[in-house]
């Protein structure tokens, strides 16, 4: 590993002026991803801005909102009775992912920024990645892709993104709370990735000295359900193949309102909005389910490794959007 200032500042603009001030910095929460790239030689930053030490931990529910501070770590929010009563789909993407010894040191701001799991990103012998290196290459699509995103991707870049708790805090319309050299502002989650067709080598949307202070979360109103389904290679410490978190309010086997949103397939955590539209006010019905499927991933970029994908995305939500409507019914 090569050798790198370490600060440990106490408050927020501290942390913010010192990454801000520094091109070469970065912020350093769990260290579950940032280590990892930093021992492997992808991302070497010169500064290491470690903010653990900042007041951003902890959970506030008020009537309809709750707000995660940055700091929280995946265990503590799954233990949330909030998020057991009313967001359970988070609770099970939360439990669904890595292992506990690394949720307890893993970070919710850091979940949100974690890079892209793709093996070529993660490899700096390999040359080609738009990623890593602007107007290099895409080794994935060169070579062979599995673990790899569809949606959102084409040619120049087809890397994942492999969050498992983005997803539902995407269906459910989180915000995240950002503080920067210029204020403070709110990202919807929706808007805070960038796709990959859109802009290979640009991840996110924050300016470099952002900080994630909190993430806003709307908690599902009373008779709402929901639940997270992931499909992986195996059962636990595993990332994602495809998964389907699905939140429903049923009126007898009527659908009365519906949120969706994908992982495993997108470059981004990706909201089904369409299939949403076309499922809402509707009665419950599998081949309409599998329909809303097949719309969705409708134009997807697909390489020999991850065709499968098609055809999984609509099953692991078909049967996750029957899981959830027939258990709601009456
Ligand atoms: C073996 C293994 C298995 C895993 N399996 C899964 C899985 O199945 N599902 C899943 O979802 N995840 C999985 N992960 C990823 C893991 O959840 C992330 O590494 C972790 O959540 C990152 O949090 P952290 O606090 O350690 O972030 P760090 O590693 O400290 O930081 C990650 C990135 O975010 C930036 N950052 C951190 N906090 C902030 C902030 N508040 N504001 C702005 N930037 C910030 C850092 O600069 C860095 O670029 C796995 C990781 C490992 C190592």
């Amino acid at each position: 590993m090569r050798a790198f200032v370490y600060d440990r500042p106490t408050d927020v603009e501290q942390a913010v002026a010192a990454v801000a001030a520094d091109p070469q910095a970065a912020f350093l929460a769990g260290g579950t991803t940032q280590l990892d790239l930093m021992k492997d030689g992808v991302w070497t930053p010169d500064r290491l801005v470690d903010i653990t030490r900042l007041p951003l931990r902890g959970i506030m529910v008020d009537g309809q909102l709750m707000r995660v501070g940055a700091l929280t770590s995946m265990e503590e929010l799954a233990a949330e009775p909030a998020v057991a009563d009313r967001l359970l789909m988070v609770r099970e993407a939360l439990l669904a992912g890595a292992s506990t010894q690394l949720r307890n040191m893993a970070t919710i701001g850091g979940n949100l920024l974690q890079r892209t799991r793709c093996r070529y990103f993660r490899d700096p012998t390999v040359s080609a990645c738009n990623r890593r290196s602007p107007d290099s290459g895409c080794a994935a699509v060169d070579n062979h892709a599995r673990m790899h995103a569809i949606l959102g991707v084409d040619e120049r870049c087809v890397a994942l993104h492999a969050s498992d708790v983005a997803v539902p805090l995407v269906a459910v319309d989180a915000q995240a709370l950002v503080v920067g050299p210029q204020g403070q502002r709110h990202v919807p989650l929706t808007e805070l990735w960038v796709r990959a067709d859109e802009g290979p080598s640009i991840e996110h949307v924050l300016g470099h000295g952002e900080l994630i202070t909190a993430v806003d979360v709307p908690l599902l109103p009373a008779g709402w359900r929901s639940g997270y389904l992931k499909v992986r290679d195996r059962a636990s410490y595993e990332f994602v193949l495809v998964s389907a978190a699905v939140a429903v309010l049923m009126d007898g086997d009527l659908i009365a309102d519906l949120r969706i949103a994908l992982g495993g397939v997108g470059s981004v955590p990706w909201r089904a909005r369409q299939a949403e539209q076309m499922l809402r006010g509707t009665h419950v019905d599998p081949v309409r389910f599998e329909q809303a499927g097949r719309a969705t991933v409708a134009g997807a970029y697909t390489l020999p490794g991850t065709a499968f994908k098609v055809d999984l995305a609509v099953a692991t939500l078909t049967r996750q959007l029957l899981a959830m409507t027939t258990e709601a019914t009456p």
